[in-house]
């Protein structure tokens, strides 16, 4: 890290913050050639988690891709684009906490259906629906019978 006043690269950490809602790292440093003091913000950019599908190929955990499969069962007007922002944030926090960076694509399902029960019933059987491999109507009202009881 250089200085952004002397170009040295001399440098010490003086004071170090995490902001865990934001994922960055904030460090004050000071210049060891000129005394002066800055601020740098580290933030990540790329998460090391794998889902593993079905067929037994992985592929990166990709937000997109997830935000996109929960609105194929969730119409943008049933919730607001914070919401959304919260259920992914949600997803993504329980599967980095997870002890393994390769989750199955299952797993991932489970914890939408989870967040999705909460939010729209409706949304809940689209998506079980799909996740579920749903054939026959008695699948459906199957579903229906334990969604009633939680
Ligand atoms: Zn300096």
């Amino acid at each position: 890290m250089k200085c952004p006043y002397c170009f040295s690269n001399d440098t010490k950490v003086v004071d170090k913050r995490d902001n865990e809602h934001e994922g960055t790292t904030r460090r004050r440093r000071e210049c060891l050639g000129c005394s002066k003091r800055f601020t740098t913000y580290e933030r990540i950019e790329n998460i090391d988690l794998s889902i593993k599908k079905k067929d037994g190929s992985c592929q990166a955990f990709n937000r997109e891709k997830l935000q996109k499969s929960i609105l194929k069962s969730l119409h943008r007007d049933e919730i607001s684009s914070e919401d959304l922002n919260t259920v992914l944030d949600e997803i993504e926090m329980d599967l980095l906490s997870k002890e393994t960076t390769v989750v199955e694509s299952s797993e991932v399902g489970k914890l939408v259906l989870q967040k999705l029960k909460k939010i729209s019933p409706v949304a809940y059987m689209r998506f079980a629906s799909v996740y579920k491999s749903f054939h026959s109507l008695e699948d459906f009202s199957k579903e229906i019978e334990e969604l009633k009881k939680t």
